[in-house]
């Protein structure tokens, strides 16, 4: 089974596309700029030469057409016809309560992504525009949404409550959601096979620290809790997200400064976490740069980032009542040797102890970083989100077909 995944934002749409009996990418690309007629595709066959192709593609529709299009190509194509793409996985950001799990795409889906769209007015409207523009070219081709949230859908209320009046949950679904459920998911799948454990019987903290970052507390393979709520500004600091404050700052902000809900929202979305703080950058190599060059503000960014993941782990340690491994993972926590070392250290108290050398040596791929004999297994593992959807996409047809045979 061949399965392209699709990643739909409102002016660009990211694919790969999947061979499924080797889990091997056979191609991927981006199309940017979607709406001007400059816009861009840029196509990676697997071991070929990348093209990028500028044309006028003004909708989602039409960017769509021009995945087909080059994925059929005669020189960079992987394809000859239409018909081997046997199924289209669709990443969603938001089910709201209504998606405990991925699903087929059908017209009561569709019907149930426009009533969430309240819960991610951003996110989803693209993402429904991606699953519209492949009905249309690709009819007969099975789809499957899998979201962001899904994963946590299950938490106890005790977790995913706000110490707010209850009817504003039951009249506007205010509640903990979480998000990056497909990461947090894989990644501690990931870390039960490595420790030759079934997931059913470990206690995992996995933290997806990105652009955006979240954390989650795994029982048994279910999310108990997660550091993202309502939306995705809760929790962590973030590349530019304000993280966690008390409600309170806002309000006072914005009768002083006299911003309107959509400045505020802007300020907490796009000028806070490492770029608000140290007023420099909002990526992590730029903020390691000025702690190394003595930047007491890029320091202080860096010292609240490491910090807030620290409470966390101690937070949900206790909500799990043990732990079995600690994961870190997204470009951040993969990466930055620096951040997982500060995390780590002095958490002995916690059974955490990590082989510095080894974390500093900057290994690839998966890697147990933690040292013999320390309590807590410490992982850093590499996410890969699309092959989850891919799967996800897979079996959900598998088990069509096979129902439609009975
Ligand atoms: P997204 O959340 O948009 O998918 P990524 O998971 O790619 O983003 O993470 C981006 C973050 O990863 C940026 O803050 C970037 O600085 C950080 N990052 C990437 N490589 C490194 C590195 N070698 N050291 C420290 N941080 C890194």
């Amino acid at each position: 089974m061949k399965v392209l995944v699709l990643n739909s934002g409102s002016s660009s749409i990211k694919y790969q596309f999947f061979d499924m009996n080797t889990k091997e990418v056979l191609a991927k690309g981006l199309v940017e700029r979607i709406g001007m007629s400059s816009a861009i595709l840029t196509h990676t066959p697997t071991g070929k030469e990348q093209i990028k192709i500028v044309g006028e593609i003004l909708d989602h529709s039409i960017a769509i057409e021009y995945v087909i299009a080059v994925l059929l190509s005669k020189n960079h194509g992987v394809i000859t016809d239409k018909s081997e793409i046997d199924a289209v996985g669709h990443r969603v950001v938001h089910g709201g309560e209504t998606f405990s799990g991925s699903v087929l795409i059908t017209d009561q889906v569709m019907k149930a992504l426009v009533d969430n769209i309240e819960l991610a007015p951003l996110h989803n409207p693209p993402n429904i525009k991606g699953i519209e523009a492949c009905k249309k070219h690709l009819p007969n081709t099975p789809q499957c949404g899998v979201f962001d949230t899904s994963f946590h859908v299950k938490m106890p209320p005790h977790a995913f409550l706000y110490g707010i009046p209850y009817e504003l949950y039951k009249k506007y679904k205010i509640r903990r959601y979480g998000f990056h459920g497909t990461s947090h998911r894989f990644v501690s799948e990931r870390a039960a096979i490595l420790m030759n454990k079934p997931i059913t019987e470990t206690k995992i903290i996995t933290a997806h620290l990105g652009n955006g970052c979240s954390m989650a507390a795994i029982d048994g393979g279910h999310s108990i809790d997660t550091t993202m709520g309502f939306t995705p500004l809760e929790g962590l600091i973030m590349g530019t997200r304000s993280g966690d404050m008390d409600p309170s700052v806002i309000l006072h902000i914005m009768a002083k400064e006299e911003l309107s809900i959509q400045e505020a929202n802007t300020l907490l979305n796009k000028h806070s976490g490492l770029i608000g703080i140290s007023g420099d950058s909002s990526d992590m190599r730029e903020i390691e740069n000025g702690v190394n060059e003595g930047n007491k503000r890029a320091k202080y960014a860096f010292d609240i980032f490491v910090y807030r993941i620290k409470k966390y782990i101690g937070a949900y340690t206790a909500a799990l009542g043990g732990l079995d491994a600690l994961v870190f993972t997204g470009g951040i926590g993969e990466n930055s040797e620096m951040v997982r070392r500060e995390v780590c250290k002095n958490l002995e108290c916690a059974g955490i102890e990590i082989d510095v050398e080894l974390n500093d040596s900057r290994p690839k791929g998966e890697v147990l970083l933690s040292k013999k004999g320390s309590k807590v297994n410490v992982f850093k593992i590499p996410t890969n989100e699309e092959l989850v959807i891919a799967l996800d996409t897979e079996q959900i047809v598998k088990e069509q077909l096979d129902s439609s045979k009975e």
